[in-house]
């Protein structure tokens, strides 16, 4: 009979919790026809006689890892254990104050934005939060004009006066149309046409992926939107805020419960086999954790370049895009979006690289196939739940990745009550026996 307990995210299902295996407090081990599998894949180590080790061992301090380490202390009153290599809780949403005291994000700026009432009603457990609409402006032929594209971008761009009734049908007289939309490059050409594609999106595309938008997928671009009125905030959602005191403080906040112990600067390689648990909750790169055996995943990554200085503001809004100039594509302001009152200001500039740590998957058809080859393999690991963007290999938002979590925590919850069903009803054939 298959025990096993398939929780990995898009693809969860619970099988039976009937089964022999059932030692450990409530989460099943992975089926023995997996025990022994090829690869380096690390396998749950026996718990010890006195209830010692861990139920979960989490890898990753980031969202993914730190909302469900979260859920299934305080609701399952599981023992968990989260590993992360870097020296920090966060992951890439990290805050911390620089030598001059200001608030900046190390990984890049971080901007919480969501429809979910649930992400925010959950999040809002931990942190109180600080209204904030972000604001770009793109740096194109010698002025700043708002992206996402609206109508004061083009009047500005070509000095013209057209009303928002008016912009509609300069976009469709300039729209090159497509009967499929594929690309990146489908997406902004087929509404607003080549020229405006030319001067907001190709460069910064290329830039940013080292690929041109017609090798991207059309979910890329589509990313920001077209406007034809004069809304020129970078998000639209029904909720865009920022942690009142930060990110850094709501993680605390979120593991600072006593079933959850946090061992940082450790790669979960070093002691997976050393310390016992029962289930993992793996938040990294998915083609790191199965050794690369189908070969490597994209991913884009970023060099920061951060820079403290000594005057209170630098540009009139959080971020200022570069589409054609320069090697960096953006460079943003923290102050704008933390509302730090401070003397002097922190920005940081992105410069996209190839190599180094993985931020960005890479939105192609031909990756998503590789991807699902590593999923497939994930999906027959009844002992590790695969959880986050890297592990997902999706290009999720913050939100996404806690809505993610929140749902993989239903699943393993509802396999944890049919086990300790199953448990307690064990117990009575047993007493009844005797
Ligand atoms: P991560 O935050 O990447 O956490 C995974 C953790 O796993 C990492 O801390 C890593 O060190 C750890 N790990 C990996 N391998 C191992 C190992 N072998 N052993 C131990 N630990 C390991 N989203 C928004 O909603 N709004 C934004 O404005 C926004 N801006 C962004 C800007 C940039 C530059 C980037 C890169 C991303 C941005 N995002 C934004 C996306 C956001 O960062 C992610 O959605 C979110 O942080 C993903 O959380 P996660 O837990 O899945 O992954
Ligand atoms: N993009 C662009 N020009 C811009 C802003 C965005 O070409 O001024 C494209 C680019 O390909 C980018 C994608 O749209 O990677 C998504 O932009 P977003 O701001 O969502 O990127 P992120 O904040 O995730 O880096």
């Amino acid at each position: 009979m298959d025990d096993g307990l398939r929780s990995n995210a898009g693809t969860a299902q619970f099988d039976s919790a009937a089964g022999a295996g059932l030692t450990l407090r409530g989460l099943a081990p992975r089926p023995a026809a997996l025990r022994d599998g090829p690869g380096n894949v690390p396998r749950p180590t026996r718990r010890q006689a006195d209830g010692g080790g861990f139920d979960m061992l989490i890898v990753g301090a980031g969202f993914a890892g730190s909302v469900l380490a979260e859920r299934l202390a305080s609701q399952l009153d599981l023992r968990v254990l989260v590993v992360d290599k870097r020296p920090h809780i966060g992951g890439n949403a990290f805050d911390r104050y620089n030598d001059d005291g200001l608030l900046i994000h190390p990984y890049g700026p971080h901007i919480f934005h969501t429809n979910s009432s649930e992400v925010v009603d959950y999040l809002s457990k931990f942190t109180r939060w600080r209204p904030y609409q972000h604001r770009v402006l793109a740096s194109v032929d010698g002025q700043l004009v708002p992206i996402p594209i609206n109508l004061d971008t083009v009047n500005r761009l070509y000095g013209l006066t057209l009303s928002a009734f008016e912009l509609d049908a300069f976009f469709d007289s300039h729209a090159e149309k497509k009967s499929t939309i594929e690309t990146s490059e489908d997406v902004v050409v087929s509404r607003v046409g080549r020229d405006l594609y030319n001067k907001l999106f190709r460069g910064y595309t290329r830039k940013q992926w080292g690929l041109d938008p017609a090798e991207l997928d059309a979910s890329v671009a589509a990313r920001v939107p077209i406007r034809t009125n004069r809304d020129d905030r970078y998000f639209a959602d029904t909720h865009q805020a920022m942690p009142a005191a930060g990110y850094t403080r709501m993680f605390e906040a979120m593991l600072s419960h006593p079933n959850i112990k946090v061992m940082l600067n450790t790669d979960y390689r070093d002691i997976v086999h050393l310390l016992p648990w029962s289930h993992m909750i793996y938040t990294g790169p998915i083609d790191a954790f199965f050794d690369y055996r189908y070969g490597r995943l994209p991913y884009r990554s970023l060099e920061f370049a951060h820079e403290s200085l000594s005057q209170p503001h630098y540009q009139p809004v959080g971020t200022v895009n570069y589409p054609n100039d320069y090697a960096y594509t953006r460079c943003t302001e923290f102050k704008h979006l933390t509302g730090q009152q401070h003397p002097h200001t922190a920005i940081v500039h992105e410069y996209p690289r190839a190599d180094g740590d993985p931020y960005y998957p890479v939105p192609r058809a031909e990756n998503q196939a590789l991807f699902r080859r590593y999923q497939a393999a994930a999906d027959l690991l009844a002992h590790v739940t695969f959880v986050g963007r890297l592990a997902s290999y999706r290009y999720y938002n913050m939100d996404q990745v806690v809505a993610q979590a929140l749902a993989a925590f239903k699943r393993l919850q509802v396999a944890h009550d049919l086990i300790g069903a199953v448990r307690a009803a064990d117990s009575v054939l047993d007493t009844t026996a005797a």
